[in-house]
């Protein structure tokens, strides 16, 4: 290995998807035929180029492994896994020739095909991307495919760069990836470790070949408390691990990033390996000021690449406190970079891209563009001292100055009625005596709804794309999902549901609906960032104390409500989700924010029920979602998350009967927090995993209201008659019947009405031989 320097200043990776979703077209255009293998492969080309220029303009060096090659068409674990050979089984057949895949074949891995299921999707870490999870059996048979991964970096050589290939890292890989289904019990991922590292030694060798002079290995998964693994284990595989990778012969210097947490205990045995830079994320964690002697002159020796700049969130922050933090690191190495905190892959590409926001609030963002730019500024800084940058420093602490002075930032009132809060606020009245209440709402046993959103038909969507562009009024606008919700009321009459929604096809997304009816949140343009695949979000940012001008939804709700003689139930997104799936502010803690929120929905859930709405549900699918990767840190998030959707919630009167909706089924971890959310009603998602929920919730002493879905969304199956009958006889079994509801897995906004329409048929004459079964075996017990 040759020595080789670091860069000064660098990211931790860029977003993909383009300025301007061009990725995201180009892939879908891809799977639905329009354009073929080598016309995607040259629009994924040209961004890669643009994503080169932009950043050595912004001021990434060109020649010194400062820009990293972080594309990826669908997913990077994805990508690792297609590198080391490690596909499932049931997708053999799809190796080429030579045993590696061509683009078809990848994507098939990433969406499945027939009834080859995909690879399971779950959550990056505690952001908002999600991942494929990797499937690792006994046999598992790892051979290396790094063509792509040797020809972009090929590609950038051949263009005028050296850039630094970035992978995920084998202990992140093997810790992130679960055993096949056919793997032996008892058998864990990383107990390949040692079979795993020899291929990424030979990867290194190649990059090495290519001419890298650097390689960026994310090995993520060493800050996280919340993997299903002991410390001790993923402690001792960075030794396993590294010491193989470090004495290779033939390889790039490596660069070893930790994002999204401190390092904690496992920082000595990174330290300790032989490797030559490690990436730390001091937005999120810190470096101790003492270590062990021998854990800091091990780091002495490495370059300590520092995460000051945040890659999660979209402040322009302070950048005076970032140059200080990272001066004084230098006292603790005498090579010190700066850097992002995390990918950038978290936020949007450019505040200059959005005209339409507040100038003031403008200039206190920092998409990943300002971002990139702050990177090269300090570490200009660092290159020529702080003088040479205090033009900068300074800029940035007036903007922080000015924010923390803008009218909206702090609104007096919202923090009185804040600050006014008593412990009753939080509390409803008992179970039992709402359960009596509520018995006037009269529904049958094993009473029918769904999660709240019908199929969003392409006449939606353009009714709202009309109204954004001005070729339709607001009252025609109005007018046009009035008429959607009538027929949305006429057809579940028709199909005889107990409890009714209105379907929200007003609401172009859960969060976003609401953030723009909210004061204290803006709305991007262009501020889309990748959630998977080809999938975007486009995040509200929540800049100000919220609080609510007018009711949100309930003429919505009345009006459904005066269409029919059931019970419509109001749907409102709870707050833990509203923040989860926003821009949060960061000068404020989160618990003040979310109660915030809880205070305005709080008063729209009065509104509700002052307009006759007797049923509320409170969507909160994101309350496990943000629950902290330390595990110190999860009691003081689960005591704000759920105080906040109980302060929301509890002005309801007992006889109105209070909904929540959660998107997953792993209830194991957060079962406490369910319970204590006190809703009366709960909805999860168990159709997929065949009910195997309810054992946990019979077990856990759960004694609300449960209904487990039985109708799997995400797939565009429609499950049969006897398919439902089963589940819901599995649900019989173990959870009382005047407990259990029955409805999908979650909303039907992404299915198409076919298939709706079929698969709600299909749970009610499910429901309705359920019901009668058990009203033979009552009569013949008697
Ligand atoms: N009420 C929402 C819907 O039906 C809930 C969506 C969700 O949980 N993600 O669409
Ligand atoms: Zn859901």
């Amino acid at each position: 290995m040759t020595e080789t320097t670091f860069p000064t200043g660098t990211i931790i990776g860029y977003p993909r998807i383009g300025r301007r979703r061009e990725l995201k077209r180009a892939v879908e255009s891809f799977w639905a035929g329009r354009i073929d293998a080598a016309e995607l492969e040259a629009t994924a080309a040209e961004l890669r180029a643009a994503t080169r220029a932009r950043l050595a303009d912004l001021g990434l060096a060109r020649t010194d492994s400062a820009i990293p090659e972080s594309f990826s068409f669908y997913d990077q674990v994805l990508d690792a896994a297609v590198a080391v050979g490690a596909i499932p089984a049931r997708f053999e057949r799809l190796r080429g020739a030579d045993g590696g895949l061509d683009l078809a074949g990848y994507f098939t891995i990433a969406r499945g095909e027939g009834d080859d299921a995909p690879l399971e999707m779950t959550k990056w870490f505690d952001s908002n991307y999600h991942y494929l999870v990797p499937e690792i059996s006994p046999e598992t048979s790892f051979s290396l495919h790094a063509e792509r991964i040797v020809a972009e970096f090929v590609e950038a050589r051949e263009a005028g760069y050296l850039t630094r290939p970035v992978v995920v890292g084998p202990v992140t890989f093997l810790l992130l990836a679960k055993a096949a289904d056919d793997a032996p019990d008892g058998f864990r991922p990383i107990d390949r470790l040692d079979d795993l590292v020899p291929v990424y030694a030979a990867l290194l060798a190649e990059l090495a070949a290519a001419g890298a002079e650097w390689v960026q290995l994310d090995e993520p998964a060493l800050v996280s408390e919340s993997i299903d693994e002991s410390r001790d284990r993923v402690i001792a595989s960075i030794g396993a691990a590294y010491d193989v990778l470090g004495a290779a012969e033939a390889r790039p210097s490596i660069f070893v990033a930790a994002p999204y947490g401190a390092l904690d205990d496992a920082l000595p045995a990174l330290a300790a390996a032989p490797v030559e830079a490690i990436g730390l994320d001091l937005v999120r964690g810190s470096l101790p000021d003492a270590l062990d002697p021998a854990t800091e002159e091990s780091l002495a020796a490495k370059t300590l690449v520092a995460g000051v700049v945040d890659g999660h969130n979209i402040w322009r922050g302070d950048l005076a406190a970032a140059f200080a933090h990272v001066e004084a690191l230098q006292s603790r190495s005498a090579s010190v970079a700066v850097a992002t905190s995390t990918s950038l892959l978290h936020v949007p590409h450019d505040v200059d891209d959005e005209s339409r926001l507040d100038a003031r609030l403008v200039g206190w963002l920092a998409f990943a563009d300002q971002k990139v730019a702050q990177v090269a500024t300090l570490a200009r800084g660092l290159v020529e001292g702080r003088d040479a940058i205090a033009g900068e420093l300074d800029a940035a602490s007036v903007a922080l100055a000015d924010r923390a002075a803008a009218p909206g930032v702090r609104v007096p009132a919202v923090r009185e009625r804040l600050a006014g809060l008593q412990r009753g606020d939080f509390s409803r009245a008992d179970y039992d005596e709402r359960l009596i209440a509520q018995e006037s709402l009269d529904l049958p046993e094993l009473p029918t709804t769904t999660i709240g959103s019908f199929p969003q038909t392409g006449e939606i969507r353009r009714a709202r794309a009309s109204l954004a562009s001005g070729a339709i009024s607001a009252a025609e606008y109005t007018g046009l999902m009035r008429e959607e919700i009538a027929r949305v009321i006429r057809l579940q009459e028709e199909l005889g549901l107990d409890v009714l929604v209105h379907g929200e096809p007003e609401r172009n997304d859960m969060v976003q609906y609401f953030a723009e009816l909210l004061d204290g949140f803006a709305v991007t343009e262009h501020g889309w960032v990748q959630s998977y695949g080809s999938r975007c979000t486009r995040p509200s940012i929540l800049w100000g104390d919220v609080s609510r001008p007018e009711p949100m939804t309930v003429a919505w709700a009345e009006y459904a409500q005066s269409l029919t003689r059931r019970q419509v139930k109001g749907m409102l997104t709870g707050p833990v989700t509203i923040l989860a799936w926003s821009f949060v502010r960061d000068d404020l803690p989160l618990g003040d924010t979310a109660r915030q929120v809880a205070l305005a929905l709080r008063d729209e859930i009065g509104d509700l029920e002052a307009a006759g709405i007797r049923i509320i549900q409170v969507d909160e699918p994101a309350l496990r979602e943000l629950l902290p990767l330390k595990l110190a840190d999860q009691p003081a998030y689960l005591d704000w998350s759920v105080g906040s959707f109980r302060l929301a919630t509890a002005g309801a009167a007992s006889a109105t009967q209070v909904h929540t909706h959660l998107c997953y089924s792993e209830f194991g971890v957060i079962i406490d927090a369910i319970k204590n959310l006190d809703a009366d009603v709960t909805s999860i998602e168990a159709a997929r995993s065949r009910m195997e929920v309810v054992d946990d919730l019979a077990t856990s002493g759960f004694d609300h209201g449960i209904g487990p879905g039985v109708y799997d969304i995400h797939s565009p199956r429609v499950p049969s008659v006897d398919e439902v009958t089963t589940l819901l006889e599995r649900a019989v079994a173990e959870i009382p019947a005047n407990r259990l509801w029955v409805n999908p897995d979650c909303g039907l906004k992404t299915r198409g009405y076919d298939e709706t329409v079929a698969s709600l048929e299909h749970i009610i004459e499910a429901t309705r031989s359920v019901r009668a079964s058990r009203l033979e075996h009552v009569g013949a017990a008697s």
